[in-house]
This record gives structure tokens, C-alpha cells and sequence, in this order.
């Protein structure tokens, strides 16, 4: 068995049954696909997951998650995970909000718009320089993701040491500002008050 067909064939469904568990945070019915290429297939190989909102899919990079697998980080699979789906999310969210569709929406309105500009003009990740990181990292649709997969995956799994989920330093004062905000999110969606979708 080549490792395209272990993990396409083996390991996807154990990730989509991750995220059909976790689904009260995201609301998502809809989640399609999770599937695996070769680094090659990527704009960049460092790239170590991707999402295409249209084809509800989330494509991981084998090279990634084989380095996981043998790093003993299986947990790290998961907190991309759920960092990827809170960008469909985000999408859905906003086109609600702009369609003015008749449903409760937790965030506040200064965030929607700046998720919604954000959409309009996003940056891809290119290089690895610091200007190029930063002005990708502190796009406020990633900041909102990585703060949301960094205190959902704490939500989930207590014992999980913070320091253990990677987190890029221009992120770090919005997760520290932000705790709140993501753990009443939380608790509405345990509560399992459905105010989205
Ligand atoms: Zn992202």
C-alpha cells in the first residue's frame, strides 16, 4: 500500500469522524471531503493543509502528517483540523450576515466586517520572509482561526499542554486578549443552543 492510499483510504475517514464529533462548534452538515496529496501538489511545500470552500474539502500534505505520525503528534492533526473548518465557518457566517439571512449569529458585527474584507483581499502564504509571515499571520481571519482551533483543542482535551499547539508569534497577543470570547462560544455550543445555520 502506497502512503496516497493509507492515508487516503485509512486515515481520512478516521479525520472526518474528528470533525462530524466536534460539529456543534461549526454547524457544518456539509463538510465533504478530507483528503491527502504529495508536497509536490502544493504552491509551496511547507504548506501543511489547505481548504477550498467551494468543494467543501480540506487537503493535507502527506510529507505533514507522516511527520506527525512518527513525531508521536497526532494531536497536531486535529488542531489543523479544526483551524481549517473555522475558515468554512467564517465563510458561511458572512455570507449570512451580507445575505441577511434570517438566522442568530454569535459574533459581533465589527468582526463579521473585517472577516468579510479580509475574504475580499486575502494573502496568500508565498515566502517564508518576516514581512511576508507577518502580513499573512495577522490577517484577522487567521488570527480568528488560531485562536479558535488553539482554545477549542484545550476545550476538548483538558490535560493537552497549551504549549504543545504551535502558534505563530503574531498571534499570540490576540489569543491572549481573546480567551473569553472563545470559551462563551464554547459553552453556547455545548449548551447545544443552536444560533447558527
Ligand atoms: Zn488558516
Amino acid at each position: 500500500m502506497t502512503d496516497y492510499q493509507f492515508f487516503n483510504e485509512k486515515v481520512s475517514p478516521l479525520l472526518v469522524k474528528w470533525l462530524n464529533e466536534e460539529i456543534r462548534f461549526y454547524l457544518f452538515a456539509d463538510i465533504g471531503q478530507i483528503y491527502f496529496a504529495y508536497a509536490s501538489d502544493f504552491a509551496s511545500k511547507e504548506i501543511a493543509a489547505q481548504c477550498n470552500y467551494e468543494r467543501r474539502e480540506i487537503v493535507f500534505n502527506i510529507a505533514w502528517i507522516k511527520e506527525r505520525f512518527k513525531k508521536n503528534e497526532v494531536f497536531l492533526v486535529k488542531y489543523l483540523i479544526m483551524h481549517e473548518i473555522r475558515h468554512f465557518y467564517q465563510r458561511r457566517v458572512v455570507e449570512s450576515f451580507k445575505n441577511r439571512e434570517n438566522v442568530r449569529i454569535y459574533e459581533p458585527q465589527a468582526m463579521l466586517l473585517s472577516w468579510q474584507k479580509n475574504f475580499e483581499k486575502y494573502i496568500d502564504i508565498t515566502g517564508s520572509s518576516e514581512l511576508e509571515e507577518k502580513n499573512y499571520f495577522s490577517q484577522p481571519i487567521e488570527l480568528d482561526a488560531t485562536a479558535f482551533a488553539y482554545y477549542l483543542m484545550q476545550h476538548l482535551h483538558p490535560n493537552i499542554n497549551p504549549r504543545s499547539l504551535y502558534v505563530p508569534k503574531y498571534a499570540v497577543d490576540y489569543i491572549k486578549k481573546s480567551r473569553g470570547f472563545y470559551q462563551s462560544f464554547f459553552q453556547v455550543a455545548d449548551q447545544n443552543k443552536r444560533y447558527y445555520f
